[in-house]
């Protein structure tokens, strides 16, 4: 069964044997940056489509353009596709084809369809036409392919300066498709190439590098974003000319957008190259490096992909999609502690002064396999300054004079006083506790409405939470802008338990939300937790 229009069109290709039974996709990043949450729609929609039917997904660098691309991006890019949960079937370099792509280019110059301009950038633009109007042919259009062949054969050896000659495909200058104006197919860069050094100072540009690239592997399927539907003709011609047979069909789906994030490696890297931002892997980013710092599974990542499925149309994706399905994920998986953000000290009053109980509490509400722990309760403890009110408004069902809450797997306790300083803030609270209630205890005299989290303050221990919130919000245009206060750096309290916390172990703090020990920052000394998501689900059906 088809679930996509993607596999509408492969089976129908399988049905009429245009590639045998065979299915060969490919992931093809630039590696000029990290891999964002676009990337990983990318990943997901390449590899599971090449699993679904039995066929093959390859790993491959689209390292055509030698300024940008660097090997740290290469490694982070194997990184990341591994971590999503995928191995790829080959791996290659595009730079590895420089030899053919430049055979095929003097193919093109031979049949006549290829030549050498000197126009400038700036006149290629302005002989380019309009959607309305009609290009202008260039006066270098009609050079014989001898011509063009010595003069590329020049470029090739390094004879003219960057932009001084390029090779331009010998289309149609009124074309509807301004794609199929005679574009530029190969460019003079005078740069050392991060694979393949100073070997050339030409490099084929995107449009006429990546069919050959496909049809080098095999591929049958190649699947891209929106923007390069108008390319098809391009990419069609191509293969076409150098009488490809069998060649491999170019696919396009929308991109991801999402709200509050922007998906673009270029202003990512500005991010990092202004230190705007840690790192590529900074918890705000929206790189597959910063999820997985900020705590977010492989498994919730690839759950969100499969949700908001592969379509014809760009459209917007809410963010909180994203934040619903680490909350799906994580629900039942990880324990739960209790940690106190903005403390505010509870005494018991008739509670024994030398007194120390274990209290046992279950780490997973939804997940009984996941245990229980003994936590530390004894006469003097810290609850969340705002679980307390001396006024309390309406539906308030926490800490105020004379209310009756539970204090999580321990007792109910009542507020009795609360002490200020001179002034007038409140201190601290004296509280009475009734023995009679103790969690577990089958205690069934009375209900009260509250339930709220605490520590002990004897074995608290000082913890570091790092809270987020987005990196772009909108102005009032709707225009997305950096948010100039994305994170806020506190210390908490958390029971004894916490402290033992590895770097890159999850939890839910209780009444908090979702969170992780930073894999940069915790140390066995000390503790800095990301805050994963929330628990409040803002996303709607
Ligand atoms: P960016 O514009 O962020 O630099 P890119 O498209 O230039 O992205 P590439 O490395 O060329 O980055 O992309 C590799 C693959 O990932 C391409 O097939 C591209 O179509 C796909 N891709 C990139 N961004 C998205 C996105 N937002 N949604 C889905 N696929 C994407
Ligand atoms: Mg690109």
């Amino acid at each position: 069964m088809a679930e996509n229009f993607i596999q509408n069109i492969i089976d129908k290709d399988l049905e009429n044997q245009v590639y045998g039974n065979r299915v060969h996709t490919r992931f093809p990043p630039e590696p000029n940056g990290y891999l964002h949450i676009g990337h990983a729609k990318s990943i997901c929609l390449n590899f599971t489509t090449a699993q679904k039917y039995g066929g093959k997904c390859n790993l491959r660098f689209d390292d055509t353009n030698p300024v940008k691309e660097d090997t740290e991006y290469v490694e982070s890019i194997e990184e990341d596709v591994r971590w999503l949960g995928f191995e790829w079937d080959d791996l290659f370099y595009a730079s590895s084809y420089f030899d053919k792509m430049y055979e095929c280019a003097v193919k093109l110059i031979e049949k006549g369809k290829a030549y050498v301009c000197d126009l400038s950038a700036e006149e290629i633009k302005a002989h380019r036409g309009t959607l309305k109007e009609p290009g202008k042919e260039s006066p270098f259009r009609d050079r014989t392919p001898e011509e063009n062949m010595a003069l590329f054969e020049e470029m090739k050896a390094g004879k003219y300066r960057d932009g001084e000659k390029v090779l331009r495909a010998k289309i149609d200058m009124a074309s509807p498709n301004i794609n199929m104006r005679d574009p530029v197919i190969y460019r003079i860069a005078h740069a050392s190439h991060h694979n393949t050094g100073d070997k050339w100072c030409i490099y084929p540009m995107y449009d006429f590098a990546h069919p050959i690239e496909d049809a080098i592997e095999g591929i049958t399927h190649s699947i891209c974003t929106l923007e390069f539907e108008d390319h098809r003709p391009l990419y069609d011609w191509v293969l076409a000319e150098l009488e490809w047979e069998n060649p491999p069909k170019q696919i396009e789906f929308a991109r991801l957008n999402l709200t509050n994030t922007v998906m673009s490696k270029r202003y990512l890297k500005s991010f990092v190259d202004d230190g705007v931002v840690e790192g590529w892997d900074d918890p705000r980013m929206p790189t597959v490096a910063g999820l997985r710092r900020r705590g977010y599974t492989p498994e919730a990542i690839r759950d969100f992909c499969e949700r908001i499925g592969v379509a014809k149309a760009n459209s917007m994706v809410e963010i909180s999609l994203l934040e619903h399905c680490i909350r799906e994920d994580l629900k039942a998986k990880v324990e739960s502690r209790m940690v106190v953000m903005d403390p505010l000290k509870v005494v018991i009053t008739n509670y024994p002064e030398d007194q120390t109980e274990e209290m046992t509490i279950e780490n997973n509400r939804e997940n009984e396999s996941l245990g229980e722990r003994s936590v530390p309760f004894s006469r003097e403890l810290y609850v969340e300054r705002d679980d307390f009110m001396e006024v309390p408004e309406k539906k308030y069902f926490r800490l105020f004079p004379g209310n009756e809450v539970r204090f999580k797997g321990a007792y109910f306790l009542t507020c009795q006083e609360a002490i200020k300083d001179d002034a007038g803030n409140v201190t601290e609270l004296r509280c009475t506790y009734d023995p009679e209630t103790r969690s577990g205890s089958g205690f069934e005299g009375r209900k009260v409405k509250g339930t709220i989290h605490w520590v002990d303050a004897k074995t608290a221990q000082k913890i570091t939470v790092r809270t987020y919130s987005y990196l772009m919000v909108e102005d009032e245009n709707g225009e997305n802008v950096m948010n100039p206060h994305s994170v806020s750096v506190k210390e908490a309290w958390a029971e004894p338990s916490v402290a033992g916390a590895k770097a890159g172990e999850r939890f839910q703090f209780f009444r908090h939300g979702y969170y992780i020990a930073d894999e940069r920052l915790t140390t066995d000394s000390e503790k800095v937790f990301n805050q994963i998501v929330d628990l409040k689900s803002s996303w709607k059906k």
